[in-house]
């Protein structure tokens, strides 16, 4: 089947975040004055508060602050010490950012097959342009769709439907992948979109499926 256009995630599939935030979550930690190992803690308060902006109960900028008051335990810090706090959690983010290896020969063969090619990510443009810059994957052709500009995330069902709105196709004509099951198979698969799903950890089967292991299987056949 030819897709007219390809769509990958960014973070998970195409970049470490994980990794590169943990990296930067333990220095974070320490210079904010926490001793032991916070990452775990960090990571639970992200998905907690990143879901809460994902299901449209926050704004992205509100989900930074909540993150910092309780990361920090100080809820009577302000808007403007929270985004500088987290402006250097940010930093060391940044300096950690690592493309996945498979990452860039994937992007590769979609923009081959003549697809339109975009990444679809629940973030801001700022901050993901960067990260593909940063990393190499700002490959001519490759389009980024940020939430933060479709002004909604996925899995909400606008979410993929501006998306392929810009990308100038119809659902049944786009292939989308990444490691969300939620977010980037379930959610464009109710959009009328092929999916399939990076699980690179080797998460149980989904409702029988267990995806792929590797962007390395992704556009073989
Ligand atoms: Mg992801």
């Amino acid at each position: 089947m030819d897709y007219r256009a390809i769509i990958f995630d960014l973070d998970g599939t195409l970049i470490d975040h994980v990794a590169a935030a943990g990296r930067a979550a333990r220095t974070w930690s320490r210079e904010l004055g926490f001793t032991g190992d916070q990452t775990d803690r960090w990571f639970e308060i992200e998905r907690r508060w990143f879901d809460a902006y994902e299901r449209g109960l926050v704004s992205h900028p509100e989900q930074r602050r909540g993150r910092t008051r309780e990361f920090t335990g100080d809820d009577t810090l302000t808007d403007a010490e929270c985004d500088e706090i987290f402006g250097r959690f940010l930093t060391l983010y940044r300096e950690a950012w690592t493309a996945f290896p498979d990452a860039e020969p994937a992007l590769r063969r979609a923009l081959a097959t003549g697809a339109r090619v975009g990444v679809l990510t629940n973030s801001v443009a700022e901050v993901q342009s960067a990260k593909l810059r940063r990393t190499g994957l700002d490959l001519p052709g490759v389009r980024l769709l940020a939430s933060g500009d479709l002004g909604v995330a996925k899995p909400r069902p606008e979410c993929y439907r501006k998306a392929l709105s810009i990308l100038g196709v119809a659902p049944h004509e786009a292939l989308m992948v990444g490691d969300s099951h939620v977010n980037d198979v379930a959610g464009p698969r109710s959009a009328g979109m092929t999916a399939v799903w990076l699980n690179r950890e080797g998460l149980p089967a989904v409702a029988g499926e267990s995806g792929i292991r590797s962007l390395d299987e992704f556009l073989r056949t």
